[in-house]
């Protein structure tokens, strides 16, 4: 197993668009193996190529639900298309949204309830998934890294002051910080 660092805001990758897989290969096993690990360590719910590096086009998840059914997989060169977001102000409880690389934060962000995601599998095999509520979420927050978009250039006006103030407060927003699962251990 290998546990791969996270990186953390204000490195490029996380920033920038992500390339389409085009190569099927075992270096892309092996990526996609070390994603599941880190993610099992971080601990996340899911976690996108560009999070560790790699500015490809995938993410991994791994999620159970209320009624105890797991959803965990890698979803390949996806597609999403959504319900529209709802009107009104993100609940600070039920819409609070966390991400590995601004780790120990959480913002209140609305989210479509519902998504479709369509995707290829590691043998190249096209699959599709309706997702509800935090699937939907999970989706939204993984695609939206392949486009270099964090879940935090997202929230509403009001919290612009307090993310800025906590990636100060870490000493974020640079280029060349990571993190390590299971080695590092973060304050809030
Ligand atoms: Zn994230």
């Amino acid at each position: 197993m290998a546990v791969l660092p996270i990186r953390i805001t204000g490195e490029s990758v996380l920033h920038s668009e992500a390339a389409e897989v085009t190569e099927f290969d075992d270096e892309l096993r092996t990526l996609v193996d070390d994603m599941f690990d880190t993610m099992r360590e971080a601990p996340g719910v899911g976690l996108a190529g560009p999070q560790v590096g790699v500015p490809l086009r995938l993410f991994v998840y791994n999620w159970t639900d209320d009624d105890g059914i797991l959803w965990r997989g890698v979803a390949i060169n996806p597609e999403l298309w959504i319900s529209p977001t709802p009107v009104g102000e993100a609940d600070d409880d039920e819409d609070s949204e966390g991400c590995l690389s601004v780790p120990g934060e959480r913002f209140p962000l609305i989210r479509a309830q519902r998504a479709i995601l369509r995707a290829v599998d590691l043998d190249q095999n096209p699959f599709e998934i309706e997702a509800e509520g935090w699937l939907a979420r999970i989706f939204q927050h993984e695609f939206d890294h392949l486009n270099g978009i964090l879940y935090v250039d997202r929230l509403e006006e009001q919290y612009d002051k307090p993310v800025a103030k906590a990636i100060k407060k870490h000493g974020w927003g640079v280029p060349g910080l990571s993190w390590l699962p299971g080695e590092d251990h973060l304050e809030d």
